[in-house]
């Protein structure tokens, strides 16, 4: 690891996709999972598809007058425990199968942790870099205009995702405030705080990891205090998660971003780099440290490993060489198939993405609670109660691994599906013949007189 040469390190440490298709991964655990409940397949040919999908035609007036037209996706999954919810990406990798994907690990997350949703996802094929702030402004609030026929509080609740953030649900919102002609604060989540977000949202995700990480090592019987960490992505969730990881006294060694890498092997200065992040810099900006790429990264000798960038990070090709211990899964589908027997091989304890990165989409359902309320709880009374719902997800899960003997992923499948299928059960879809050999306990609520 040399000393940091910016333009060398940027080359080297581009976050690059590989080739599997989220959405074929995805179909393939539902199968494994029904399978594995005991269940017939008809239920697996229910989950697999979405019940809606929309691509969106979106031409941009450009700075310099030319047009552009952009295209945009929304996926609604099912919508039968509740409106259909999840974010908006802006992303060059954006794909009609990876938005599907994405709708169907919403449904998973939320039915892991018990909330009244559905999943939904959309995302535009754009990157915003490129944009300047006025154009991303104005594709913001075409793609909520094009969107808005289809959405809604109790239809389907966007908020932010991949390269969005408060000032983008900020655009969004006035857009469909305007087109409806009076403010309608539900309508989606992750906004700012002043025009009806909730505190603690923008921490959610990255508190909700670290809070699974902490669980995981009692498990492990691994001492936190005494533990390293590295950390691929430092947006919104990678950034988040450091700061928790480093109160907790876990000592953060390694970071990387789309635009490099930073090491240290006693431990990087998180304040220092959130303090750089909030003036707009990249952690690879940050001078007091050695340069990394992200396959040396992968490599490092740490307890926890934190991919939350993008999807199939963890491949044949880089998990081989993963020493952590714990695998705490804060972005979407960051790992292959393949990369996934390799870490089961090797003994590494995966936290997967639909529990480890549920704590936004938690404290996106209590701001859509407190929306419909009109009335605002105070930060530590939803930090308790992220925890609460956290705690229920992961025992859940580790519940359904001990009885089933099978791997953290495919028991977060597994207790998602359930839930899906009392609902399912509950609205008349199926009966007791889909069910199969499940032998999970469907509640038939019964009058007592
Ligand atoms: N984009 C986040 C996720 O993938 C949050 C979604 C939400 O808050 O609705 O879980």
């Amino acid at each position: 690891m040399d000393v940091k040469n910016k333009d060398q390190n940027k080359a080297e440490a581009d976050i690059t996709t590989h080739e599997a298709n989220p959405y074929e991964i995805v179909k393939g655990l539902l199968k494994e999972a029904v399978t594995a409940l005991g269940m017939e397949e008809n239920i697996y040919h229910i989950l697999k598809k979405p019940m809606r999908v929309l691509e969106l035609s979106i031409p941009l007036r450009k700075d310099d007058g030319s047009i552009e037209n952009y295209t945009g996706y929304r996926s609604q999954h099912i919508d039968i425990l509740g409106p259909t919810k999840g974010g908006i990406r802006f992303h060059p990798n954006v794909s009609l199968d990876e938005v599907k994907a994405l709708s169907i690990w919403m449904s998973l997350k939320a039915a892991i942790l018990d909330l009244p949703f559905g999943g939904g996802k959309g995302g535009v094929i754009v990157d915003p870099e490129s944009l300047s702030e006025r154009e991303l402004e104005k594709l913001s609030r075409a793609y909520i205009q094009k969107l808005a026929p289809l959405i809604g509080p109790q239809k389907d609740i966007p908020a932010p995702d991949v390269n969005t953030n408060p000032e983008v649900m900020g655009w969004m919102i006035d857009e469909f405030d305007k087109m409806r002609g009076y403010n309608i604060p539900g309508m989606l989540t992750g906004k700012p705080i002043i025009i009806g977000g909730s505190e603690g949202r923008l921490a959610a995700t990255g508190r909700g990891v670290v809070l699974m990480i902490r669980e995981a090592a009692k498990v492990l019987g691994i001492d936190l205090s005494q533990s390293t960490a590295a950390i691929q992505g430092f947006g919104n969730v990678g950034s988040m998660a450091a700061k928790y990881l480093d109160k907790m006294g876990v000592k953060v060694v390694a970071i990387t971003d789309a635009h490099g890498g930073i090491y240290d092997e006693n431990g990087l200065d998180i304040p220092e780099l959130i303090k750089l992040r909030k003036q707009g810099e990249y952690a690879s900006d940050y001078n007091n440290a050695s340069s990394i790429t992200n396959e040396e990264m992968f490599g490092l000798p740490v307890d926890v490993l934190v991919p939350a960038a993008i999807e199939n990070q963890i491949t044949k090709d880089t998990a081989p060489s993963i020493q952590a211990k714990i695998l705490a899964e804060a972005a979407n589908g960051p790992t292959t198939p393949e990369g996934d027997e390799i870490l089961e091989k090797n003994d590494i304890f995966v936290i997967p993405d639909i529990l480890c990165n549920a704590g936004g989409v938690t404290v996106s359902y209590f701001e859509w609670v407190q929306n419909s309320m009109n009335y605002y709880w105070k930060e530590k009374e939803i930090n308790e109660k992220l925890e609460e719902q956290m705690m229920f997800g992961f025992e859940s899960v580790l519940a359904m691994r001990k009885e089933k003997q099978c791997r953290m992923r495919d028991a977060a499948y597994m207790v998602g599906i359930t839930h899906i299928v009392k609902a399912l059960n509950a609205r008349g879809w199926i009966n007791d013949a889909d069910l199969g050999e499940f032998t999970g306990h469907i509640q038939n609520e019964v009058m007592d007189d």
